[in-house]
């Protein structure tokens, strides 16, 4: 059977809110847990409005310490802590920040109820794994250090053959869940293989969402490849193309052909400078390229399965 993934878009402004826009951030809800990307002033009130539980936020992460990515995380961690939350937090950032951003937190005096554990980010790595569900850090080309995340499901090799594992006199416990992890075991000097007991034939293929943002567009990299949504930071439309390089974001034109290139399947544009009143223009030129291109406004909410 599978789950729900729930993926809201908070905010989607670049830099500075509008009156209609927020900071761009986005929520995914998994299994009952809240993983928050990015962290900007006003986050609360848009989670509240999303109707999503600030206190079921497991994990924060901060792509990179420019202000509109993380000036929230101080109202948010003290709000928890008035709600006498008990649950430890962990917070990702790059570890060239996690210095300041700990200066910052000490100085604030929010004398925290629960335990925070902040992580800092120096390649790109699993910087979270649990059962289900991968986190990966991508790095990215902004004007100071900055991270991606890749949200992958786990893939499922296939459907685990109990009567057949109890043929091969596999004992039922943690051999049944190594070989259900991929994993050959030796039983009796005899090397038994995951495929002996697995019916790859229900192999399912788990969804990978990507969130990319600031950044000028990176080099394909087999990883990113085949995500079901690409949230891709556009902060300029076409006619700014040197601009955007000079400050290391992106335009319509460039993260069009980024996201053909890395066949993703959808494409969703947020953190687009406030400048831009209407963002027409910008989802002209970027569907003309790729067809699956969506500009979301705050608070759009997807519900994908999670196979
Ligand atoms: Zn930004
Ligand atoms: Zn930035």
């Amino acid at each position: 059977m599978s789950n729900k993934i729930k993926l809201i878009f908070l905010g989607t402004s670049a830099s500075l809110p509008t009156s209609k826009k927020n900071l761009t951030s986005v929520l995914i809800n998994y299994q009952g847990q809240n993983h928050l990307f990015d962290c900007p002033e006003n986050v609360q009130q848009q989670i509240m409005k999303s109707k999503q539980s600030i206190m079921k936020i497991k994990n924060i992460f901060i792509t990179h310490f420019h202000g509109d990515h993380f000036f929230g995380i101080f109202g948010l961690l003290s709000t928890m802590n008035l709600n006498n939350r008990e649950e430890g937090l962990t917070i990702y950032l790059p570890e060239k920040n996690k210095q300041n951003f700990l200066d910052i937190l000490n100085s604030a005096q929010i004398n925290c109820s629960f335990n925070i554990t902040v992580v800092g980010i120096k390649k790109e790595q699993i910087i979270y794994s649990d059962k289900n569900l991968n986190i990966e850090s991508v790095k990215l080309d902004h004007t100071i250090s900055t991270f991606g995340f890749i949200f992958k499901i786990k893939d499922t090799l296939g459907k685990f053959n109990r009567e057949k594992a109890l043929k091969l006199k596999i004992p039922e416990g943690p051999l049944f869940s190594k070989l259900s992890e991929g994993k050959s075991i030796k039983i009796n000097g005899k090397v038994i293989t995951p495929n002996q007991v697995i019916d790859t034939k229900f192999k399912k293929i788990g969804k990978k969402i990507l969130y990319l943002t600031d950044t000028k567009i990176i080099p394909v990299n087999k990883k990113l490849l085949d995500s079901d949504i690409l949230i891709h930071e556009c902060t300029f439309g076409k006619e700014e193309e040197k601009k955007a390089n000079l400050v290391k974001h992106s335009t319509s034109v460039g993260v069009a052909g980024f996201a053909k290139k890395i066949k993703a399947k959808h494409l969703y544009l947020v953190h687009i400078s406030s400048r831009y009143q209407e963002t027409d223009n910008i989802l002209t030129e970027s569907s003309k390229l790729f067809k699956n291109t969506m500009i979301p406004k705050d608070l759009d909410t997807l519900e994908i399965d999670d196979y």
